[in-house]
């Protein structure tokens, strides 16, 4: 596949995008192509939409590495009038995955020209990144138990980065962070009767400052401890109705799997508390939990010298992101390193309604990979 096909390719993926859990076209399209690489090994259908192909090394007893893609779109409605647009209303790759499945489709193709040298390599592609679920279902099923590598690299484009700029930094990588959803069930009455009814006002407020308030100390041990009330909904706009159900939600993230939990807890002390005045029910739940991404050091290192070969410029942060990545969640079963891609300083970031993917990072991410399996 020349990098004209890729592109094109790239933006069919672009046209067609599918949502978290629902990739099942997006899958097809991708085996389709690994098909024609002649992979030694296709995996298909694991948790979910999943798909992993291996190219092995002609060597007795290889080494074996790992690239990861995303075949997920998200939930936003795109704006970029492009030819290639998403005919999906409501549905755009918003994140670049369609790009990083074409690089791994390049370095495929390449596999199936010649044959890595002395490592086993393992082209992976995950479903439902983007609500922090699919990793865990890849883990989860067995078909899955062979993938062993001894180190996994993914790749993440990102704007606001010099274009094809390597992002990199050894431990946590990308946050820990999860969604808390908090619903209180009471019973509602007419607004002059308010003694007859279980209005949650009082209760949501109170939570809603307690994790103002109490969180302070979180915040502190880090600058990526963050935590945000994203919603508050109670009642209707209307004036004769003493609502009796309401809900709210918060994101906590934090660059510690443990902090995280430990400001999960107390929350859920605090609705405890609070469930002991209310008469009505409380129910507390967390919502797309992302592990946080901790990069393995031989790893951040290995990007380094394959970034130089490349003879492409290093940023190596010294912060982590405060946004997630699912792919952290693969840290559990094998040494993981994830490095970002620069998309150019001012390209549209992403998950905005105006983003595209840069084409010019297929190739760029392609030696990357290549680079790594040397
Ligand atoms: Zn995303
Ligand atoms: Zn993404």
């Amino acid at each position: 596949m020349s990098e004209i096909d890729l592109i094109k390719l790239r933006k069919e993926l672009h046209h067609n995008p599918e949502l978290s859990g629902q990739e099942s076209e997006t899958a097809k399209k991708i085996i389709k192509e690994l098909k024609k690489c002649k992979p030694d090994k296709l995996l298909t259908q694991i948790g979910g939409s999943g798909i992993a192909a291996k190219f092995s090394s002609g060597t007795d007893s290889p080494g074996s590495i790992l690239f990861r893609a995303e075949l997920d779109a998200i939930a936003v409605r795109e704006e970029t009038d492009l030819k290639y647009s998403s005919k999906n209303r409501g549905v755009m790759h918003g994140c670049g995955h369609d790009g990083h499945m074409t690089i791994l489709l390049g370095v495929a193709k390449k596999l199936s020209e010649q044959k890595p040298v002395n490592k086993d390599v393992w082209l992976l592609f995950q479903p439902a990144e983007e609500t922090g679920e699919g990793a865990q279902w890849m883990l989860d099923d067995e078909k899955f138990d062979v993938v062993q590598p001894d180190m996994a690299y993914a790749l993440h484009n990102l704007p606001g980065y010099p274009e094809n700029q390597i992002v990199v930094k050894s431990g946590v990588f990308a946050a820990a962070s999860t969604g808390v959803q908090v619903k209180f069930k009471g019973k509602s009455s007419h607004a002059a009767y308010p003694e007859q009814g279980m209005n949650p006002a009082r209760q949501i407020s109170e939570l809603v400052q307690f994790a103002d308030a109490e969180f302070g100390s979180f915040k502190s041990k880090s600058s990526i401890n963050k935590i945000v009330t994203t919603y508050i909904n109670l009642g209707e706009r209307a004036f004769g109705i003493n609502p009796g159900e309401g809900e709210v939600g918060f994101t906590i993230r934090s660059s510690s799997d443990e902090e995280l939990d430990i400001a999960v807890k107390k929350l859920r002390e605090k609705v405890q508390l609070l469930q002991e005045q209310f008469n009505g029910e409380i129910s507390f739940d967390l919502v797309e939990p992302f592990a946080a991404t901790v990069n393995d050091s031989k790893g951040v290192e290995n990007v380094i010298t394959a970034a130089e070969k490349c003879g492409l410029s290093i940023n190596q942060l010294d912060k982590p992101f405060p946004w997630s990545e699912d792919f952290g969640a693969f840290g559990e079963k094998f040494p993981i390193t994830l490095f970002g891609l620069g998309s150019g300083e001012a390209h549209p970031p992403l998950h905005s309604e105006m983003y595209d993917f840069n084409d010019k990072l297929i190739k760029t991410g392609g030696e990357m990979f290549l680079e790594l399996i040397d």
